[in-house]
């Protein structure tokens, strides 16, 4: 375990500027079973903040993988209306949200992945006007990590000890997030953020027709963006204007693609965790927009599963550039989690797209939105595909070329 001092900064962190609790605000906290002391530690946070009162929903990722094993597919589509009336309730009551994520990497391996599919598509269903109210900033909400055995041992392999692996990613965990013996994260963090308002302001000065992505592993892809789109990264705004970072770590400045508009051939860098399952050496291949071809050496299926889940799941909703040189990067860790690994590298997400990336996409209805390109989805998965030799050009409408990124790195 982390001495008190750091625990309490992270929770700071997690409290002041993730989710930047207000006075009164209820605030509900989700943590797994493996993150309980974290939890504590933002609970009284939290009401340090000035919480008025403080849920914890707690998960434990067995108890919901023996559900897939045992349940039968129509008790795993079942949405009881207690959980949908309890979700209404706390956005009646204006809470904010903090999720911290402990991931047990390869838990669902074997799992039926129709019964996943079909437990996970009931619930988005029911709850997707959580999702809309989340994913439209109506609220605050934060993302955070927290390590637990399993999670460790499979970060560090070669540790024998089960204790030290746990103390490492504890400590891998602390620098992506900037949380250090000798600083105040949350004044850092401030400071982080200004700098990734720069390169949003930039970009969006530009307001680019399209990228061009192109390195020696084989990418080699042209993404449109919307128009009037908007690149976000950093700390964001609810529509009541209170700041917050959804997720802790980031490096991401990310916009929206439009969705009929990419071409061409991307390949991953990283592996990517979907509902468990790792696949791994894999790239998709584009046409308006479409994945049309696609392989992986490993979870293959699982890849299908994605790429099939709906309509848009097939489609790009986010497009984000990360300079290599960063400190997840220079890491060298591959924390098998999106949280962390998607800060490591350039990203493009399949699913849905986010409405903040648009001018006035908050307040643009779902039909309004659809129409300038927004893609809709159930699924949002990103995936790396960042290098040390990407290349990054922008394209304005009036056809000039400019050089975004340059072996690997910002260059604007
Ligand atoms: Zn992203
Ligand atoms: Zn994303």
């Amino acid at each position: 375990m982390p001495t008190q001092t750091m625990l309490e900064k992270y929770a700071s962190l997690a409290v002041n500027i993730g989710a930047n609790v207000q006075k009164d605000q209820m605030v509900v906290v989700r943590s797994s079973t493996e993150s309980k002391d974290f939890a504590r530690a933002i609970t009284k946070e939290a009401y340090k903040a000035g919480a008025s009162k403080v849920h914890v929903q707690w998960g434990d990722d067995y108890v919901s993988r023996y559900g897939l094993d045992y349940q039968s597919e129509a008790t795993l589509s079942e949405v009881p209306k207690w959980l949908i009336d309890q979700t209404q309730h706390f956005i009646d009551e204006g809470a904010c949200f903090i999720s911290i994520t402990s991931p047990i990497p390869g838990l669902n391996s074997g799992v039926d992945p129709k019964k996943m599919q079909t437990a996970s598509q009931a619930r988005m269903k029911k709850l997707s006007f959580f999702q809309n109210h989340m994913m439209g900033n109506k609220t605050q909400w934060s993302i955070v990590g927290a390590p637990n055995p399993e999670w460790a041992n499979k970060v560090f392999p070669d540790e024998k000890d089960t204790d030290t692996a746990v103390e490492k990613l504890w400590d891998a965990i602390f620098e992506a997030c900037r949380v250090r013996e000798d600083n105040d994260p949350v004044a850092e963090w401030e400071q982080h953020n200004e700098t990734l308002s720069k390169h949003n302001r930039i970009l969006n000065d530009y307001q680019f027709d399209r990228l061009h992505f192109k390195n020696s592993l084989g990418t080699d892809i042209t993404i449109r963006l919307v128009d009037n789109h908007v690149w976000a990264g950093g700390n964001e705004h609810t529509t009541k204007g209170v700041e917050f970072n959804p997720n802790i770590p980031t490096e991401e400045t990310f916009t929206m693609p439009h969705k009929n508009g990419t071409e061409g051939k991307v390949v991953a860098t990283k592996p990517l965790n979907y509902q468990g399952n790792l696949i791994e050496d894999f790239w998709l291949v584009f046409k308006d927009g479409k994945v049309v071809d696609y392989d992986a050496k490993k979870e293959k299926e699982t890849l299908k599963n994605l790429i099939e889940y709906d309509e848009g799941s097939a489609y790009l909703g986010e497009i984000a550039l990360i300079s290599d040189d960063s400190p997840i990067s220079n890491s060298g860790i591959l924390f098998l989690n999106t949280l962390f690994d998607e800060n490591a590298s350039c990203h493009m997400a399949l699913g849905r797209a986010y409405p903040m990336n648009v001018k006035n996409g908050t307040e643009m209805s779902q039909e309004e939105l659809e129409k300038i390109g927004y893609n809709q989805s159930m699924a949002h998965s990103d995936f790396m595909f960042g290098s040390p030799d990407l290349e990054v050009t922008g394209i304005t409408k009036d056809g000039k070329e400019v050089k975004i990124f340059k072996d690997g790195n910002f260059v604007i």
